[in-house]
């Protein structure tokens, strides 16, 4: 449900004016008032969503396809040496406005921006551990998914249940490796990683 006086809501009712640039089924596309640089846009889910996390897939496949569409658009038209495409989550991530928005930002070779990103040391066993977490979180939601459709609580087609049995049988098969042969191994090739991105 939409947050009261939302500024983006506001902007897709036509309630505040806008430069609008690009439009979908499920997102519309505005130039930003305040450009970070020449052509900078803001695209904007048509529904109100503050969270990445919340937005139904069809909507993630239409902003991707405005994302496509207006990267290859500015390129042509502005002739911009690259671009950044940029989505804040969170305040503490720089996100302004609680509705879910995409900015693509041309970049030019005179352009004075700057991304600083400093970057850390590589934690083998810290990153192995986040996989574990990471990797295990999914599969157990995954899991709950398929078990809930299998027990009837999320009804489905008939083709969809028999595709959900099969992935769950192979999921109960195919157990995630955590031997310690498999965590030396990753570890190995993460140091090889290391040492090639060092060459570069
Ligand atoms: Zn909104």
């Amino acid at each position: 449900m939409a947050e009261e006086k939302c500024l983006f809501c506001e902007i897709i009712k036509g309630n505040i004016p806008s430069l609008k640039v690009f439009e979908n089924e499920g997102c519309v596309a505005v130039l930003s008032i305040k450009p970070v640089s020449k052509g900078h846009i803001l695209i904007l889910p048509k529904n109100h969503y503050s969270f990445i996390g919340n937005l139904p897939d069809d909507l993630g496949f239409h902003i991707i396809g405005a994302i496509k569409a207006l990267s290859t658009i500015l390129t042509q038209v502005l002739m911009c040496s690259g671009l950044n495409i940029v989505h804040n989550v969170g305040g503490i991530a720089g996100q302004k406005v609680n509705h879910v928005c995409f900015e693509i930002i041309p970049r030019y070779a005179d352009d004075k921006i700057k991304i600083d990103m400093p970057e850390g040391k590589t934690d083998e066993d810290a990153l192995y551990e986040q996989q574990k977490l990471i990797t295990s979180a999914i599969r157990d939601s995954t899991v709950k998914l398929l078990e809930a459709i299998k027990e009837g609580k999320i009804e489905v087609s008939k083709e969809v249940k028999e595709q959900a049995l099969k992935a769950l049988e192979m999921m109960n098969k195919d157990k995630p490796k955590l031997k310690k042969d498999s965590e030396k191994s990753e570890k190995v090739d993460l140091f090889k990683l290391e040492d090639e991105l060092e060459k570069i």
